[in-house]
């Protein structure tokens, strides 16, 4: 403990350094923020330089064979046969490895794999890659978004939203760790992760892929992901590259559908969206892939202002960029900025994008090799990408073994990453409601659960699970307890029933709200009020099916009618209520919320979920999750934190179901003695916060003191209040502890008309837990 601490008081003067290794005792603190985010904190140079290695060859390379590095198929491409079907087909592959010199390979065949079966796909690749004239390996790339989620028996984290929810970047690590082990131990080096988009719509699908509508927290979180996946040394077989996605705009569309048009000023682009990327391309990302939808009219695979000027020019980003699933051909058919899909090709290279997810055809590849040929896409844009790829080929250390390695899965499965899964589900399940005290619950009392979301391992888990949709029941694993199994492990059956009441069935189609994806019908809510009637208390799961991407889209965030429904014959029987939601998006509740006594938000915990769940309601775990969003109280309003106090008409009262940064916990804590260094700071100076926190109640329990800054008065309306540090801290009943966060000119900050960081001078106020503090910039 005392390391730590010493790492709190100290905040950034030993940054680099202070980094926190791979594990956490849960009972540990989790160090300042700054530890993750801060100018200092860049990643170490390559291990070798293989500049001359990628100059000899690109001088031998034919424009087929650049262009080959360039192209990305899909699996499908060298395989043959579905799902646990799918092998390798020898025709095909010569022709995409051997004639067409792909250099690159992604995605399953609908379902996850079993490492086995990784081996007999990956390793003919890469077999047929050593045939060609100059033996370039190819890279594999997979979508491991909570885990290896396409390697059968990996172990899954709650989604980015419910990482999110921890504050604990040192757990995200460690679990970004254990994907990139069970990721390469299939003998795969490159994720499609993680999602750096801000999730600042409550509406879009994939805003359980994202860490909230904070871009402070976004950006620590989505900083450990990239330390987690790449480590200090990528071409260690312990990990893969990260990609990060999906630069960027993507997840502000105004209709809040997916795939659809955003439209934001630079300045607020830059403000909101960018600093996620910015610090993990500092932070060492290998590759980042392209928003696939526009934004202020310009689709993102052709805006060359932020791909080539703002990505690889002002970020210095010496990566590659891979474009997102077709979308160089929905430039011609979604978007219409181009008349075909050559033209399309020609605009996307030379926006700057350095590898094309083509992925079904090979209409790219002659696509670009004849645009080279006429002149119109010139040998120094295609040499650009081809050596920014072999770059990353090189540093994964590919040309010295692309195989997949049999002694890597002593990486895989081992049961300390479930305990790591675990104490991540654990941190990152918010307590928002609990009214007298009903939480934690006896475990000598008789219990009904019931609700859709009681049984189903699908609504812990989300997409990006075993299938694109996660909608497929028999890869689950077994012994992995849903809610109402872990509530009956806990308990004992005597005492727990279990009773659906109503049930989530999915459906194909077009999704919107005449036809949506997921459907609520009813099974039997009488059966589910009678057996309310006879138990005393009772625990009520609802929330969302799975769903991914398009899929997901809505058109009303309220509680489908049918839970609802299931939920006021419930209250209605007059017994406490404890509602559990399994979701990944704010369904709004209001028509319910006050009428139950308990509140426990799950999001989408994974695997580890219902038995984590079970231990918060039942005490055996003292909830410290805080919500990494704001929960609206109505459909069709859902301003984020950050718009709450100016721009509202005065006396008008930002009134969400559930604030951002809330979180109960079963003790209490007390802050005190908010100190700043001074009172008045020059441009340039260190200001030094520090307060006090007090663990007021009975119970050990961690807190997250979450440091806001509001700047009271600047030429463009200023937020309401950001986020400019957090820690969180473990304190022991009675407990208390000294919190030190060094702010500095960049904290001050904020992106003007001029789309340029100003730091203007005036009035400041500081404020955490409820304390607040002002001072004057010179
Ligand atoms: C998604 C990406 C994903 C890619 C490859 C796309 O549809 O937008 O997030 O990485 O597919 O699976």
């Amino acid at each position: 403990m005392m390391r730590i601490r010493a790492l709190l008081v100290l905040g950034a003067l030993i940054l680099p350094i202070a980094v926190p290794a791979f594990s956490q005792n849960p009972n540990e603190d989790v160090p300042d923020s700054s530890v993750y985010f801060n100018t200092a904190v860049k990643r170490p140079p390559a291990k070798t330089d293989h500049s001359a290695e990628i100059e000899r060859l690109i001088k031998q390379m034919t424009v087929e064979e650049k262009v080959g590095q360039m192209t990305q198929l899909t699996i499908d491409m060298v395989t043959t046969g579905k799902d646990q079907k799918v092998e390798i087909d020898a025709t095909k592959l010569d022709k995409a490895i051997v004639k067409y010199g792909v250099g690159s390979i992604l995605n399953v065949t609908n379902q996850a794999l079993t490492l086995d079966h990784w081996d007999r796909i990956i390793r003919p690749i890469q077999t047929a890659a050593q045939k060609t004239r100059l033996k370039i390996p190819v890279i594999y790339g997979i979508d491991t978004i909570h885990g290896a989620n396409y390697v059968q028996g990996s172990t899954l984290f709650p989604q980015e939203l419910g990482m999110a929810a921890t504050w604990n970047p040192v757990l995200m690590q460690r679990g970004a760790e254990i994907a990139a082990m069970e990721t390469r131990a299939a003998g795969i080096p490159w994720s499609f992760s993680p999602v750096l988009d801000v999730g600042r719509n409550a509406m879009w699908p994939r805003l359980w892929e994202t860490f909230g509508e904070d871009p402070y927290l976004a950006t620590v979180m989505g900083t450990a992901f990239v330390r987690g996946l790449e480590g200090h040394d990528v071409s260690s077989s312990k990990h893969v590259a990260a990609s990060l996605k999906h630069y960027v705009g993507y997840s502000y569309p105004l209709t809040g559908r997916d795939r659809t048009p955003a439209y934001i000023p630079e300045y607020a682009l830059r403000e909101n969206f960018l600093p996620t990327f910015a610090a993990a391309v500092k932070a060492g990302a290998r590759t980042v892939m392209v928003n696939s939808a526009e934004i202020n009219g310009v689709p993102g695979h052709i805006n060359k202002h932020l791909l080539t000027d703002v990505l690889k020019g002002e970020l210095g980003f010496d990566g590659f960029i891979v474009t997102d699933w077709e979308d160089i051909k929905k430039l011609v058919t979604q978007w219409h900025v181009a008349a075909d899909e050559k033209e399309a090709t020609r605009l996307s290279v030379m926006a700057g994008i350095d590898m094309s997810m083509v992925p079904l055809s090979y209409s790219f590849s002659d696509n670009l090799i004849a645009l080279v040929k006429e002149n119109k896409v010139p040998m120094s844009r295609i040499d650009d990408a081809v050596r920014r790829i072999l770059r990353v080929k090189f540093e994964l250390g590919l040309f010295d073994n692309a195989m997949p390695d049999a002694s890597l899965r002593a990486n895989f499965g081992r049961p300390e990453y479930a305990t790591a899964a675990l104490q991540a589900a654990h941190e990152s399940i918010t307590l928002l409601q609990n009214k007298n005290n009903i939480l934690p619950l006896a475990k000598n009392k008789k219990v009904l659960v019931t609700g859709p979301t009681a049984d189903s391992l699908i609504s812990l888990n989300n997409g990006w699970t075993y299938v694109w949709q996660g909608s497929e029941p028999s890869l689950y694993p077994k012994d992995k307890p849903t809610i109402q199994a872990a509530i009956a492990a806990k308990l004992g059956g005597g005492n727990v029933t279990y009773v659906p009441g109503t049930r989530i069935v999915r459906k194909a189609g077009s999704p919107s709200n005449n036809n949506p994806t997921n459907i609520d019908e009813e099974v039997d809510i009488p059966a589910a009020v009678a057996a309310a009637k006879a138990a005393d208390t009772v625990v009520l799961c609802l929330g969302e099916g799975s769903y991914t991407e398009s899929p997901g889209s809505i058109e009303d965030l309220t509680l489908p009618e049918t839970q609802l429904k299931l939920a006021e014959a419930i209250i209605a029987t007059g017994k406490p209520v404890v509602l559990v939601m399994a979701e990944g998006r704010p369904r709004v509740i209001s028509r319910i919320a006050d009428k139950v006594a308990g509140i426990v938000l799950a999001l989408n915990p994974g695997n580890e979920g219902g038995r984590a769940i079970a231990d918060v309601i039942f005490g055996d775990y003292n909830p410290d999750g805080r919500l990494p969003i704001t929960y609206p109280r109505a459909p069709g309003y859902f301003p984020t934190y950050d718009a709450q106090t100016f721009g509202a008409k005065p006396g008008e009262q930002f009134s969400p179901q559930f604030e951002f940064g809330s979180g109960l916990s079963y003790t209490t804590f007390a802050y005190s003695d908010l100190k700043l260094s001074s009172k008045t700071i020059g441009n340039g100076d260190k200001l030094t916060v520090s307060f006090n926190i007090k663990n007021t109640g009975k119970l050990a329990g961690k807190e997250t003191a979450i440091l806001y800054l509001r700047d009271e008065v600047a030429s463009i309306t200023p937020p309401g209040k950001r986020v400019k540090r957090f820690a969180k801290i473990f304190l022991n009943a009675g407990e208390s502890k000294t919190l030190t966060f060094t702010l500095g000119r960049e904290d001050l900050e904020f992106i003007n008309l001029d789309n340029k960081p100003v730091a203007e001078p005036g009035d400041f106020t500081v404020m955490v837990g409820g304390l607040s503090q002002s001072f004057t910039l010179k």
